[in-house]
């Protein structure tokens, strides 16, 4: 029962259905034969010898070549999950791990979460005993080895999207390396799209004990083997824009009327950066689509990012119904991490959201920045799978050449490394600085994420988890400022409302709001909104959800989020079970909101902020670093401006804004945190 693109006859418009007449098709044969089809095929009998003979394999090729889908696929055929092993393959992205377990499922002829599963946080599709094949986050996989340091239930570790160089990859990578050593039967596969396997190879063969690389074990080649996947990808016409672009949203969606007015058929890839700017562009695109039908009807808009429901994300991948062109708009996760078929025209934005964390100031934020060379190269790409194709760049071609990094920074080296430090210690590393990285986070950052964790009673004197704060947090999947809080909250007496808050920090939005509907959507929000500020108001969204019967009408009319608020409760079943079994005791604080502000103080305080006394615009400094910030828009204390205020995380365009912002009484920062506060010259006058 897949959602596909159909066409509706009278007015042209589209609607998905999710009828189980959606049969994809394809009969089983023909399944089988476009698996053949796929370039990896053609090594399948090397891929099996190298993973046979090589404790490490390296396997480089373009995307969609078949190393995801198939590979595993490969491994279990050749026995490698008899006797109840399984096989591990893990991806950054949580969408990509959906969207490829279920692709599996569905070459596989098998059910999703049998055979086949994946487990992304707080999401678990897979059975003990009976799934061979496990799609998984890289994060998950870490978790994982909490429980079972070796990683024992695994036959195979296929580590994919390598060259994505996230954080958590980096951090398993390291982990694997030291595994291996303890388990010469594990076999890793490390797979990625781009040509960095030498330094990977460097990485697994730089050994302390270079004699263990020469000896063989029972066979086993220690030394990394490298096999690069030919594609087929065809070639790609590039277009510059002539200018700088002022807009770069204005200038794509141009650029999708220009082509569909101006092209042959083919489907449109469009690589924007996020929610908001997907959204704005999908909304702009409609909007043509509607007003002007002749040069645009025909499009089919397609947002595509994580947050999005799960019918919605799977349409991507349903052919446009004949004489229609689809058009996805798309974060740079259809770079490399899932393959669309039938796209002949890329728009590139130049962008993409990244992390970025500054050790001095102690900020981390998701910023839109320019992409790499190697990215804007992926994205090219995208365009010359299924016949040569064009792609256009929204940005100059000086600015390519001249501008343009080669290679995007690892995210480790540009990442608040609070999290990462814990799961290191909860795995007994306590050499953190002297852990085998395949690419070294900076000193400053560590001792800043040592420092917070000091402070946050998680490490004691010795850096060694405390216990039991530094283990419960250890053990809860979520930022450790959240898991604190919500430690904390048993203490105050008020879990269930904390429980709720962390299920809603833990999602990108609860509301709907989008251009044209500001008011409509600020007067919705004022019917909840709370004076001590967005947290209160998240749980007079909530309990007001719950009194509507949970109802998707009731969300409607007050611009919430439906898909968010299942979400929600889902996450909150699962935080309750967590919290039960580390501990904690479950109560309301009936109303008493003071309790609620000081166990978001516990965990936030690090984030706390102060209105400059002079300042009639709003102006907020932080306390750790002095500096300034904003409250964001979107936040209900936006313009009331109370003077102490705590927020969960920052945004920054033109100035940094704080989201998620509640107002406390400073007093509750020394009792928080004293040790935090109170080296601080004079911090709280
Ligand atoms: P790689 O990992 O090398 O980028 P994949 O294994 O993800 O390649 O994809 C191989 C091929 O499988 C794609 O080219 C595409 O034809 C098909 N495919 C993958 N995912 C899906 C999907 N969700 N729906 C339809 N086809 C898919
Ligand atoms: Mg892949």
């Amino acid at each position: 029962e897949k959602p596909r693109l159909v066409d509706d006859e009278e007015g042209g418009v589209l609607f998905f259905s999710a009828s189980a007449s959606s049969s994809s098709g394809y009969g089983y044969a023909s399944m089988e034969k476009q698996r053949q089809r796929l370039p990896v095929y053609k090594y399948r009998t090397a891929i099996l010898y190298l993973v046979e003979t090589h404790a490490t394999t390296i396997i480089v090729g373009e995307t969609g070549s078949g190393k995801t889908t198939q590979i595993p696929q490969y491994i279990k055929e050749a026995g490698w999950t008899d006797g109840g092993r399984v096989i591990a393959c893990t991806q950054p992205r949580r969408l990509a791990v959906q969207a490829v377990a279920s692709r599996v499922v569905e070459e596989m002829g098998v059910k999703l979460g049998e055979e086949v599963g994946y487990t992304i946080r707080f999401e678990d599709l897979t059975k003990p005993d009976v799934t061979a094949v496990k799609f998984l986050t890289d994060g998950v996989l870490l978790r994982e080895m909490m429980d079972d340091p070796l990683l024992t239930k695994y036959s195979v570790i296929m580590v994919d999207e390598a060259h994505e160089r996230s954080i958590s990859t980096d951090i398993l990578l390291g982990l694997l390396k030291k595994i291996q050593r303890r388990r010469p039967d594990l076999r890793l596969i490390i797979s990625s799209a781009t040509i960095e396997a030498k330094s990977m190879a460097d990485f697994f063969r730089t050994s302390k004990k270079r004699r263990e690389l020469k000896s063989m074990e029972g066979g086993l080649l220690m030394e990394p083997a490298i096999l690069s996947v030919e594609g087929r990808g065809f070639n790609v016409e590039i277009n510059y824009a002539e200018e700088p672009v002022p807009d770069y949203v204005q200038a794509t969606v141009s650029t999708v009327l220009l082509i569909h007015e101006q092209e042959p058929s083919g489907d449109i890839l469009v690589f924007l950066t996020g929610q908001d700017d997907i959204d704005a562009s999908v909304q702009l695109l409609n909007e043509e689509t509607q007003t002007s039908r002749k040069n645009s009807s025909g499009l089919i808009i397609l947002p595509l990012y994580s947050g999005l429901p799960r019918a919605e994300q799977e349409l991507v991948f349903s052919p446009a119904p004949r004489g229609k062109r689809k058009v996805v708009v798309s974060t740079n996760i259809a770079e490399t991490s899932i393959t669309l078929e039938g796209i002949v025209y890329v728009v590139d934005s130049g962008f993409s959201k990244q992390r970025f964390y500054n050790p001095i100031s102690d900020i981390e934020n998701l910023v839109v920045a320019p992409i790499s060379k190697a990215s804007a190269r992926q994205r090219t790409g995208r365009a010359g799978r299924v016949r040569p194709g064009k792609c256009y760049r929204m940005y100059t071609e000086e600015y390519y050449i001249k501008d343009m990094p080669d290679e995007g920074i690892p995210e480790i080296q540009r990442s608040n490394l609070v999290s990462c430090v814990i799961q290191l210690k909860a795995l007994g590393i306590d050499n953190i600085l002297g852990f085998d990285w395949p690419a070294s986070p900076s000193p400053e950052a560590m001792i800043r994420a040592l420092e917070v964790l000091y402070s946050l009673g998680v490490l004691d004197d010795d850096a060694k988890l405390t216990s039991p704060t530094g283990f419960q947090v250890a053990e809860i999947p979520l930022d450790p400022m959240i898991s604190k809080m919500l430690i904390a909250s048993s203490q105050c007496g008020c879990s269930e409302e904390i429980i709720t808050i962390a299920a809603v920090l833990s999602i990108q939005s609860i509301w709907i709001s989008g251009r044209g509907i500001q008011r409509e959507f600020d007067e919705a929000k004022l019917r909840f909104a709370a004076a001590e500020g967005d947290h209160v108001t998240f749980l007079n969204v909530y309990k007001a959800f719950l009194q509507s019967g949970k109802s998707s009408q009731w969300c409607h009319k007050n611009h919430v989020n439906y898909h968010a608020m299942r979400k929600v409760l889902e996450v909150r079943e699962q935080l309750k079970r967590i919290a039960q079994r580390i501990g904690l005791v479950l109560k309301s604080c009936e109303g008493d909101m003071r309790a609620v502000r000081k166990a978001v103080t516990s965990g936030f305080f690090a984030n706390a902020c102060r209105l400059e006394a002079y300042s009639n615009d709003g102006m907020y400094k932080t306390i750790r670093g002095s500096q300034e910030v904003y409250i964001h828009p979107s936040s209900v204390l936006f313009r009331v401006n109370p003077k102490w205020v705590i927020y969960s995380s920052l945004v920054s365009t033109d100035k940094q804004y704080m989201r998620n912002v509640i107002s406390i009484d400073p007093s509750w920062l020394l009792e928080a945190a004293p040790q935090f506060y109170q080296q601080r010259p004079n911090p709280l006058h």
